[in-house]
């Protein structure tokens, strides 16, 4: 063979290699980009037809892949719909529904899954809710190998975007450092965004831009965090090599059926939501699917794009046949059955009824005390209950909805179990818990009717949300209105007496507080704030003996190791004193007041040298303090140290004249 063409046949071979090398490439299993957005309603989004164009950025990623214009939620809350999204499975079946349990080591999951193939597995939150080591979501860290969360429940004066909510700017931060380390291939990278969620709080400058529908703002800023999210992908050449999905866990109510926010209602409001899938290279772009399906098909169709096995403990189906098939064939693969949904939170808050759904054909079935039955193809906004006029079909749909229930549900644990201790820690994150209304929900009789005490729900929800935010006047008498209809209600009485404490109101207060603790006696919150009530009015030994009662059900809590100590010192207990102040600063080494009052607590021992680094502390985070500087005179003097003594002592009189002018 002559030299040229030996070479030529090695070139050709050489090239053969590199082809085969390439498609090994191209056979990886494609990486895998899932965004939820929280709170987000169908008709805010721009590749579902809203015009309010808030919208941009996933709608031109919309524009590559399927949009699914009728995807409905399974539960119309945060915890228990992101368990379904990310297990494809039903809340009757993995119990997540039930607030506070954990997810099951058994169930499938979409992370864990990943993981087993080969993937590098990373979650990004953007709330407590959705925090494993909070009460909330126990379990939802499994087959992840990062899961970024790590929020606390707020204190006073702290924000809540450094506490117990991150803004999508800080979510996408955090998952574009991440994305920038990762060298290896496939990827999952789950990012979750909850700023829709209320209260609704855009930064600026969408505050001021949508100032009249600050929900839409929310929106709108999400959306530019998303564009630089997208920007990122696109700059490590994932945003068109990789699956991404974005979906929604539930919608937003503002009054339609009376309700406000989600949970208590399974209208379209809350629980039809933008669903949309990017295959890898744009594989689908521009596929509208108008068939409905439901969240629990997310997981599988994941899993079936990627090329893997959808295990058969998952409920849902693969809807990838469904976005392939072109025109009129998709009839033809179009899921079968109707789509079911459910709420326990009106009985978990206050001992209202559960409901069911069902969506079928062109009607909504909901099953309630009063049964609904709306024909949405001449009643989208499910106005006109047909259950009375047309009892033929709800009597089927009731039937069919048992049935359904019937097969897809599997025994497990119940709320019943959530102990005094979890419910208070669901409460702190905004669920409102069954052990707070002091009935008992499990096995008993179903509840009143929650359509004809919706308002109640609204009145409390927005008490609770200005009781957080530390608005205390305007939550008393909305707290009022809802006592007036759920008198025996623990967590109502509880915020009743925490608002009356705000304003100063302690003896008004007390027996809201005492009320609380009679009906669930395990509440650490009502024994703290009646400990304060007492205090403030200078019952000391009564106030003692509610901050004791406290102390073993919030241990991590600084401030009420801090007032029992205070309590003690009033009542000439120093020793005890001195103990519950030292408590309070092994929990937090910054407590002003217990650095301050275990300083004067250690100087009035004739423990000088003992009190000095207290007070120093104390001066230190709170310079402009007149009673630090003062104390802090007292015990440079008596140790001796009389230079100090005047400095700290002519401080002490400057601050004193400038807040007496
Ligand atoms: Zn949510």
């Amino acid at each position: 063979m002559p030299i040229v063409r030996r070479l030529l046949w090695l070139l050709l071979l050489l090239s053969f290699q590199a082809i085969q090398l390439l498609a090994v490439e191209n056979e990886k299993p494609p990486s895998l980009i899932l965004i939820t957005i929280d709170t987000t309603r169908a008709d805010r989004v721009g590749f579902l037809g809203s015009k309010l164009g808030l919208t941009p950025n996933l709608d031109a990623l919309a524009e590559q892949g399927a949009v699914f214009s009728r995807a409905y939620a399974h539960v119309p809350l945060t915890t228990p719909s992101h368990a379904t999204i990310l297990t494809g499975t039903y809340p009757q079946f993995n119990h997540l529904g039930s607030l506070g349990t954990a997810l099951a080591k058994d169930l499938p999951y979409l992370p864990q899954i990943l993981r087993t193939r080969g993937y590098t597995t990373a979650a990004f939150v953007g709330s407590q809710v959705l925090d494993p080591k909070s009460a909330a979501a126990p379990g939802f860290s499994r087959g992840f190998d990062i899961y970024d969360a790590g929020f606390h429940s707020r204190n006073e004066g702290e924000d809540r975007y450094s506490s117990e909510e991150r803004r999508a700017g800080k979510v996408v931060d955090h998952a574009l450092a991440w994305l920038g380390k990762q060298t290896k291939r496939p990827i999952f990278l789950w990012v979750h965004f909850y700023d829709p969620h209320d209260p609704y709080d855009p930064p600026e400058p969408f505050k001021s831009k949508y100032s009249a529908s600050p929900y839409d703002g929310e929106i709108a800023y999400m959306d530019s965090a998303l564009g630089r999210l997208f920007a990122g992908l696109k700059a490590v050449g994932l945003y068109d090599s990789a699956l991404i999905a974005v979906v929604a866990d539930h919608g937003e109510a503002f009054g339609e059926h009376g309700e406000e926010s989600h949970g208590y209602f399974l209208y379209d409001e809350t629980i039809h939501v933008p669903l949309m899938i990017k295959l890898p290279s744009a594989r689908v772009a521009g596929e509208k699917i108008d068939a409905p399906i439901g969240l629990v098909d997310v997981a599988p169709t994941l899993l079936s794009a990627l090329g893997a096995e959808i295990p058969a403990s998952m409920q849902g189906k693969s809807l990838l046949p469904l976005i392939e098939k072109k025109g009129a064939e998709k009839k033809d693969v179009a899921p079968e059955g109707p789509i079911y949904s459910e709420t326990d939170y009106p009985e978990s808050a206050f001992g209202w009824s559960w409901l069911r759904a069902l969506r079928s054909g062109k009607y909504l079935y909901i099953d309630a005390p009063r049964r609904e039955l709306y024909d949405l193809s001449s009643d989208p906004k499910a106005s006109h209950n047909l259950a009375e006029s047309n009892r033929g079909v709800a009597d089927t749909l009731q039937a069919q909805l048992d049935q359904f229930r019937q097969k897809t549900s599997r025994q497990g644990s119940a709320q019943a179990n959530i102990s005094p201790q979890v419910a208070e820690k669901l409460q702190a994150l905004g669920y409102v818990t069954s052990a707070s209304h002091g009935s008992n929900a499990a096995g008993s009789k179903r509840g009143p009717d929650p359509k004809d005490l919706i308002e109640t729900a609204n009145l409390l929800h927005h008490a609770l949300q200005s009781v957080d935010e530390e608005h205390y006047r305007p939550a008393i008498p909305q707290l009022e209105r809802v006592l007036k209809v759920v008198p025996n209600m623990a967590l109502a009485n509880q915020e009743m007496g925490r608002a009356l404490n705000g304003v100063e109101r302690y003896s008004e207060a007390i027996p809201y507080l005492q009320k609380a603790i009679e009906l669930n006696p395990q509440s650490g919150r009502a024994r703290f704030e009646l400990g304060a009530a007492y205090g403030a009015t200078e019952n000391w030994p009564a106030s003692a003996a509610q901050f004791e009662a406290a102390v073993s059900r919030l241990p991590d809590s600084d401030d009420l190791r801090f007032f029992l100590g205070f309590a003690y010192d009033n009542m000439g207990r120093t020793t005890d004193a001195e103990k519950a102040y030292r408590e309070a600063l092994r929990i937090n080494p910054n407590h002003f007041k217990a650095n301050l009052m275990l300083g004067r607590v250690l100087g009035m021992q004739n423990n000088f040298s003992g009190a000095l680094p207290y007070l120093q502390k104390a001066a230190k985070l709170q310079p402009t303090s007149t009673d630090v500087h003062q104390f802090l005179a007292n015990v440079y003097q008596e140790l001796g140290q009389m230079d100090n003594a005047r400095r700290e002592q002519a401080e002490a009189a400057r601050l004193g004249r400038s807040a007496h002018p």
